[in-house]
């Protein structure tokens, strides 16, 4: 594909947005590993999304949409096409017991303004590092809470470019699953239905959430956060350390001698280490315990 030729007909149609060729996408991953995109975008309003993404189904040109990167891993090959990410449409709105956040909003924003709205429900998040699309997509969760529980509607935009408003009946979740996954349904807002409650309770609930994660989560180092789903009636975490995993490390890539559900970034690690330590788990959890373990990273990117 010409590049620089796309480069020129996007910036034509969207002046506003910020594209670059060639871009690393360590730059844009909470682990800080993997290759370049093709053609790195940042719109600045919705109708440059929509203009992107028919473009790029006009043009036959994969496009990729990612949000913080808190929980990908992208191949060292890197992306081919257009990722395009979305983080300035981060409006965040209270409205009575509602917010309306834009995708690119942070999910902890989204919780704070909950907070200082005496608004209860979006407690759970308060430690999320994503966007509210990521969030969106994956039905985060934690604490017993997740997206699932306070979403009232969606808008999204369909690959062909078009609009549409989604409501509790067509939201199809799981557990960190979703209507917006299986569709391919790119989020550009939410609105989240929440209960007026004592600012005081809120607060303490996440505070207590907070602490909890500081003294269970390896905090201080690079990470997808979980990287694996729990399977049914176990964690993943614990049949990764009862095998003895914790501390093992491939490259740079280590599962966190604090969580064993984490692999952290201690050494310049790559994507590739990455997979092959997560390819060392599965192995290693299925000859122990006969048990599949499935990632809940997603991972992206050129073979
Ligand atoms: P990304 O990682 O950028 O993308 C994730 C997926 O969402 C990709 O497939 C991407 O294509 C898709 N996506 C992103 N934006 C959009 C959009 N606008 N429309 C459609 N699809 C989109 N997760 C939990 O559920 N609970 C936790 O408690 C939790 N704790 C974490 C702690 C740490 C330290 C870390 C690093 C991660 C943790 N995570 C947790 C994982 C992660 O933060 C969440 O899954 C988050 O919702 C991902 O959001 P993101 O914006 O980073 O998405």
């Amino acid at each position: 594909m010409n590049y620089s030729r796309i480069l020129d007909e996007i910036k034509a149609i969207c002046p506003h947005s910020f594209i670059r060729l060639a871009e690393p996408m360590a730059n844009h991953t909470f682990i800080q590993t993997g290759g370049n995109a093709d053609i790195y975008i940042k719109p600045e309003n919705v109708e440059e999304v929509q203009k992107i993404t028919r473009y790029s189904f006009i043009k036959r040109i994969p496009l990729t949409i990612l949000g913080y990167g808190t929980n990908v891993i992208i191949r060292d090959r890197g992306i081919r096409g257009i990722v395009m990410i979305l983080d300035n449409l981060n409006e965040i709105k209270v409205y009575e017991n509602e917010i309306k956040a834009e995708s690119g909003a942070s999910i902890i924003d989204v919780s704070k303004a909950a907070l200082k709205h005496h608004l209860s429900g979006m407690e759970f998040a308060c430690g999320i590092p994503g966007s509210v699309g990521g969030a969106l997509m994956m039905n985060a969760g934690a604490y017993g809470g997740e997206i699932s529980f306070v979403l009232k509607k969606a808008k999204v935009i369909m690959m062909s470019g078009d609009l549409r408003t989604l409501d509790e009946s067509d939201f199809q979740f799981g557990y960190r699953r979703s209507i917006f996954e299986k569709e391919n349904y790119m989020v550009l807002e939410a609105i989240f239905q929440l209960e007026k409650g004592s600012s005081m309770q809120i607060q303490e609930k996440m505070d207590r959430f907070t602490s909890l994660r500081q003294q269970k989560q390896p905090l201080e180092y690079p990470s997808c956060g979980s990287v694996f789903k729990r399977p049914p009636n176990c964690f993943a975490g614990k049949l990764i350390s009862d095998s003895g995993l914790q501390g093992k490390r491939i490259g740079g890539a280590e599962v966190s001698t604090k969580h064993a559900g984490f692999i952290v970034n201690v050494n310049h690690a790559t994507s590739t280490d990455y997979l092959h330590l997560i390819q060392y788990i599965q192995e290693t959890v299925k000859r122990k315990y006969n048990i599949e373990i499935e990632t809940e990273v997603k991972i992206i990117g050129e073979e």
